[in-house]
């Protein structure tokens, strides 16, 4: 079961600005990943400072508002908070791409025959991810790779899992009934009751209501 960490959590900076011009409901959730090297941190301990680097790298050398990512993910099975649902990234490489797609980032790099490890945790942390944007950020179903908006090889050897469906998180819902509790529907499904909070945006204290559609995450 993947794990949501806030920009707070993280230690993020505040954006410059907000942009909500994004339509994903044209798109879906592009996928990226860091890069042309093995960049994934053996203890996870690592991850945030190396999340807070990639932020301030597009802050403070590419000039832009805020890290580019609508949210970031590690082979530990994390979720690090990006633009988050409703803000147009600045990751995608094209107009389009940043008007209809969301964009995911994983935290692994590589060559083709040298890729980082990807881990079982790496992809609940995917569908964490995606689950979120579609339930509270109106993403359309469409998965795809950011080389499928312009020239790149990101991202990378994950390009397989977009194209055989692993990262897709499905669509499970659940609608509320009297009674239950985010742990009681968390038990049902075999999934962390915080995932199911992270997936569908509620904070604490946690109110759910009867007849109110869970989106269930992967376990
Ligand atoms: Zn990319
Ligand atoms: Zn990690």
């Amino acid at each position: 079961m993947a794990t949501f960490v806030t920009r707070a959590q993280w230690g993020g900076r505040a954006r410059r600005s907000s942009n909500t011009n994004i339509t994903p409901d044209r798109g879906g959730v592009s996928i990226h990943h860091v890069g042309g090297d093995r960049v994934a941190r053996a203890a996870h301990g690592d991850c945030a400072a190396q999340v807070r680097g990639i932020q301030n790298y597009h802050m403070d050398s590419n000039g832009w508002s805020d890290v580019a990512y609508s949210h970031l993910v590690c082979v530990h099975g994390y979720v690090f908070q990006g633009r988050g649902e409703g803000q147009r990234t600045a990751a995608n490489g094209t107009d389009a791409g940043n008007q209809n797609w969301y964009g995911v980032c994983a935290l692994t790099g590589g060559s083709s025959s040298s890729y980082d490890t990807i881990t079982d945790a790496l992809v609940d942390a995917f569908h964490l991810a995606i689950s979120r944007l579609r339930s509270s950020g109106n993403a359309a179903s469409a998965i795809n790779g950011h080389r499928d908006h312009r020239a790149t090889e990101c991202p990378g050897n994950l390009y397989t899992l977009v194209q055989n469906g692993r990262l897709n998180p499905g669509r499970r819902s659940h609608t509320v009934r009297s009674g239950e509790t985010l742990y009681s529907i968390g038990r049902l499904y075999g999934v962390a009751w915080e995932s199911i909070a992270a997936t569908n945006n509620l904070s604490a204290p946690y109110t759910i209501y009867v007849g109110q559609v869970l989106v269930i995450p992967a376990s």
